[in-house]
């Protein structure tokens, strides 16, 4: 039996862990800290497929360079952070073309298209997660960018057979959801999408891993990766040495860290969003809502309402920047009557995982024969764990998979 340990414990880990266990592998999972506690645990809960795209779209820096030094704006640059981004971003510019922005969205759209039948099949299978199949509603301020959304929508449904959107007049949407501000000027309703509580869905899936035998290591940091030639022979903790047949590396935002002992090097950064979860909301919310002028998401779950968004470029850290969650805050009264209030208030900061093509690296790690890669997800982790770890795990297990994977290789950027 193949024996595979897992680095991160966080939504792309666990699933992994998950998928390869199904198919017959001893696993285990290190985690540094608690699983599913780092940017897995307070995002939005989107599994909306038909929005997956490459985060660098053509134009972005040309129409946006101003906006990005601007501390409220949606996508934020930290200017004392620039002399360490200074490479990524480069490379991201490089990235904001049509040609680039096509080949990737191929692969995520078409990849996507596993997404919701996973998440229904890992709930059948008894992974006790809170899911919700009530749709994603578009809400828009300006008509503009209501039609701009309308056609980006029409055409991903009508080149890969995602779900064709629903056009909402201003009376449509607040029938749908009386909580909306008159500003609101129309909306786009996509009827088939899911979103989870993500926190949930982590939990959820380390109980089912511990039923399949799988070992976790929490609150358990592997300092160290041991290479003999092309081949990884162990990890080390601080008082652990683990050995296996295959190792993956799946630690978010900081795998960029742990490749760079093993000589791997992933241009990553972190893209720091937030989010507010209120408990208990007064404001009642059937549909998660997507903000669709000012990028910001609201999702209710059971007995809670989540706000959140934007993607600060500042580095490696986990600092709540008080001005940007304000800036939620305020992008989300521009949409509802009245301020959601509830009971109580936890505000999160999170570091999605970023590579300056905006896509995954998935697959082997060059030069190594039994070391693997699944990290980059982006702002779409959560809704593309399971396919994630579907694909990595076929990899690892034999070698090949039918998906597609070229967009995804990590050798990708040894050419650049
Ligand atoms: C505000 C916000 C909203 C978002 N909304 C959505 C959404 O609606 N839908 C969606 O699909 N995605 C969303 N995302 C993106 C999603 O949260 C991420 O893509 C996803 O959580 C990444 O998962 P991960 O497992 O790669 O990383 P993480 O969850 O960060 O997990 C990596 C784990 O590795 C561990 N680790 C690191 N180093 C080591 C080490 N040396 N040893 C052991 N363990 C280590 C870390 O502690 C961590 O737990 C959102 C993100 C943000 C910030």
């Amino acid at each position: 039996m193949k024996k595979v340990i897992i680095i991160g414990g966080g939504v792309i880990g666990l699933t992994s862990a998950y998928f390869l266990r199904k198919a017959g592998a001893e696993v285990t999972v290190i985690e540094k800290e608690e699983f599913g506690m780092a940017c897995s645990k307070g995002n939005q809960g989107w599994v909306c497929p038909a929005i997956h795209e490459p985060v660098p779209t053509p134009g972005l820096v040309a129409e946006s360079l101003q906006m990005l030094m601007k501390k409220d704006s949606p996508l934020y640059i930290k200017p004392s952070a620039m002399p360490q981004l200074s490479g990524w971003l480069t490379q991201f510019m490089k990235y904001c073309n049509e040609t680039d922005f096509k080949k990737g969205e191929k692969a995520l759209l078409t990849t996507s298209k596993h997404t919701l039948s996973l998440f229904d099949d890992i709930q059948k299978d008894g992974v006790d997660f809170e899911l919700h199949k009530k749709g994603m509603l578009f809400v828009f301020l300006y008509e503009a960018n209501l039609k701009k959304k309308l056609e980006r929508l029409e055409s991903v449904s009508q080149q890969y057979g995602h779900q064709k959107p629903e056009y909402k007049s201003k009376e449509e949407v607040k029938a749908l959801e009386p909580a909306l501000s008159d500003n609101v000027k129309g909306g786009i309703f996509l009827e088939n999408q899911y979103h989870i509580r993500p926190e949930s869905f982590s939990k959820g899936m380390v109980e089912k891993l511990k039923e399949m035998g799988v070992k976790l290591y929490s609150n358990t940091e592997v300092i160290d990766i041991e290479k003999q030639d092309n081949h990884i022979t162990s990890i080390k903790t601080k008082d652990e040495t683990f050995e296996a047949n295959a190792f993956l590396l799946a630690a978010g935002a900081w795998s960029d860290d742990l490749g760079k002992k093993i000589n791997y090097k992933l241009p990553l950064t972190a893209g720091k969003g937030y989010s507010i979860t209120i408990t208990n909301p007064k404001t009642e919310l059937d549909h998660p809502l997507y903000l669709g002028d000012l990028k910001g998401g609201v999702t209710p779950f059971h007995h809670a309402v989540r706000i959140g968004g934007t993607m600060e470029l500042s580095g490696k850290n986990l600092r709540l920047d008080k001005k940007r969650v304000q800036g939620i805050r305020y992008a989300v009264s521009q949409y509802l009557e009245e301020e959601i209030q509830g009971d109580n208030e936890e505000e999160w900061g999170g570091m999605r995982p970023m590579t300056p093509d905006g896509m995954p690296a998935i697959g082997g790690i060059p030069h190594l024969d039994n070391m693997y890669i699944c990290t980059g997800h982006a702002m779409v982790g959560l809704a593309m764990a399971p396919v994630s770890g579907k694909m990595i795990s076929e990899i690892i297990l034999s070698g090949k998979t039918d998906f597609d994977m070229e967009a995804f290789s990590p050798a990708r950027f040894e050419k650049s």
